[in-house]
């Protein structure tokens, strides 16, 4: 039997699962996303990733798409530029012996559906904060989508050549905010205009950060642990002092790294530097390696899939439309949940039961798109279609399996929109039906009366919505307020919610799945329908099909 490159760790609790070791090439693959809150460094460190992973040969590829994300006006710049934006939703790149396959969640602040959708697509996350901020309010929503699924994180503190917080202090918060257990895998040697470098706890060694030279890898001085001499040719003696103290006090006090805890997500280990230094980027991607989980089960109906499976299987878990607006294709992103994939294999589309050829593949090698000749579990590739393939769609060699877990939430912000030119209403629906298919807004159509309600969980989408649909479609729209404020799905016996809708026809609406919704502005209509409708219950959340 072959022996898997993993760490060491993960077999053990593979065979106490009683499951076979994973063929070498999955058992190799890491696929997470990072969570960050703006400007916490998200994608300085994403450059310097792909930089070692010798993706990109210059820092200040990503850099470019990093600050167009700073204004709409840019933001929607990118989109028009959309090679950059796609190839960038997925990157895949080699590290050692590891290949990395990072999906962006997407950059704008407002917390949205699509972000959840791309945590589905990952094994672990790696989750950055600003060491002088902490944990902010975006971290914490993100942590928390992470945690309903037991997501692994890893934790990268960064900006530490700045003036940043108490070493304990951030532990403390992150304990605490996020109720998981911290431990430091390497310990921030002074801090601000003082910042030296690390001491790294798991592999006893000095890495000193080069200030001169952004892009050079820190020097790496191997120790006999703390009491090594050599540590004084290196780190003035006020400064050396204070290390020793605070490593004894923090091995006294943190809990010891736990290779199992940091898999189950209920632990997480820390690593600091600075991300445009540089700094403890090449640390973490080694504790990505090591720490980090190989694919992981895939939950679905009627049973879950392994990725050691031989048959391939994966599902979509982002859908991006009018990437070259000339012509309306879109790429859909599947990612692999089992076995070995190989450029022309006859895949079945389970929702349509119909077999699709996936002749045109993409892999995202960071800033390239290549076409892909093969794929294994773990890895992202790009579908192009021509609208066939949805959000929460499953590909198998035959089986009709069905994953799950890929839900859509019910939106928190409603608006009516209209076309400028009332002549072109049916162009309107065209474009809202595709955005409702990319998952980019929810669209609802009224039973009474004419025009179209879209619903947005954050915000910035409605701008997002109104210049994609006038720069790829050439339609000026208009948004106005509706008198509408929540939207719920029906659910129940076709005659309970025939009943229903028959008594409530100014509040229904359906989506562009032609599935029932319940529009009202009222909390108090919804609690009355409960109590007066007991077969039929409203739902915040769809599983989508
Ligand atoms: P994002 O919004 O999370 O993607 O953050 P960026 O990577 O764009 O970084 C936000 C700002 O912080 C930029 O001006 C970066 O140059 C800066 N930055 C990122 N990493 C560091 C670091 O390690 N130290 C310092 N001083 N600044 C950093």
């Amino acid at each position: 039997m072959a022996i898997a490159p993993g760490p060491h760790h993960v077999y053990i609790a593979r065979m106490l699962d009683n499951r076979p070791p994973l063929p070498p090439e999955i058992a190799r693959r890491r696929t997470f996303a990072i969570i960050s809150h703006p400007d916490a460094g998200k994608t300085t460190l994403t450059e310097k990733f792909l930089l070692y992973g010798g993706a990109i040969q210059m820092a200040g590829q990503v850099r470019a798409k990093g600050e167009a994300r700073r204004t709409r006006s840019d933001f929607m710049q990118m989109e028009k530029d959309r090679g950059i934006s796609v190839s960038a939703s997925a990157m895949s790149f080699d590290f050692g012996k590891f290949r990395f396959n990072l999906v962006d969640t997407p950059g704008h602040s407002d917390f949205s559906e699509d972000t959840y959708r791309t945590l589905t697509a990952v094994d672990a996350a790696v989750m950055v904060i600003d060491g002088a901020k902490g944990v902010e309010s975006q971290t914490r929503k993100l942590f928390e989508v992470c945690r309903l699924r037991d997501l692994p994180i890893l934790t990268f503190c960064n900006k530490m050549d700045r003036e940043a917080r108490d070493t304990f202090d951030i532990i403390d918060e992150i304990q605490e905010n996020l109720a998981i257990d911290v431990t430091p895998a390497s310990w921030p040697i002074g801090m601000g205009r003082d910042f030296l470098g690390c001491y790294d706890l798991l592999n006893d060694r000095l890495e000193l950060m080069d200030r001169a030279d952004r892009n050079k890898v820190a020097e790496t001085i191997t120790l006999e642990g703390l009491d090594d001499p050599r540590m004084a040719d290196h780190i003035p003696p006020a400064l050396l002092e204070q290390l020793r103290e605070e490593v004894e006090m923090a091995r006294e006090l943190l809990p010891k790294l736990d290779p199992q805890s940091v898999l189950e997500g209920h632990m997480t280990p820390i690593w600091f530097g600075s991300a445009i230094n540089s700094f403890g980027v090449k640390e973490l991607m080694d504790g990505i390696g090591t720490y980090g989980p190989e694919p992981q089960i895939q939950k679905a109906s009627p049973r879950s899939i392994a990725p050691e499976e031989t048959k391939v299987t994966g599902f979509v878990f982002k859908v991006q439309a009018n990437m070259d607006p000339k012509h309306r294709d879109r790429v859909a992103f599947v990612r692999m949940a089992s076995g070995h994939f190989t450029r022309g294999m006859k895949l079945t589309h389970v929702r349509t039961k119909k077999p699709m050829a996936i002749t045109n593949p993409v892999l995202f090698l960071a800033s390239d798109r290549e076409l892909a000749e093969e794929a294994w579990a773990g890895d992202i590739i790009g579908i192009p279609n021509h609208g066939q393939l949805r959000i929460g769609d499953t590909l198998t060699e035959g089986e009709m399996l069905k994953v799950a877990g890929i839900p859509s939430f019910a939106p928190e912000l409603l608006q009516t929109v209209r076309a400028g030119d009332p002549m072109k209403a049916k162009h309107l629906e065209k474009a809202l039906m595709q955005f409702a298919e990319e998952g980019a807004a929810k669209v609802f159509k009224p039973m009474i009366g004419s025009g179209f309600i879209v619903g947005v969980v954050g915000a910035l989408q409605f701008e997002v919505l109104g210049s994609r649909i006038e720069l790829e479609y050439g339609l000026p729209v208009r948004f106005d307020v509706s008198q509408f404020t929540s939207a719920r799905w029906v659910h129940g016996a076709k005659d309970a919610v025939e009943k229903f809708i028959n008594a409530n026809k100014q509040h229904i609406s359906y989506d562009h799945d032609g599935d029932v919704v319940y529009l009202t502005r009222l909390q108090w209509d919804i609690d009355r329908i409960e109590r007066d409708y007991p077969d039929v219950t409203l739902s915040s959340t769809k599983e989508m099909m």
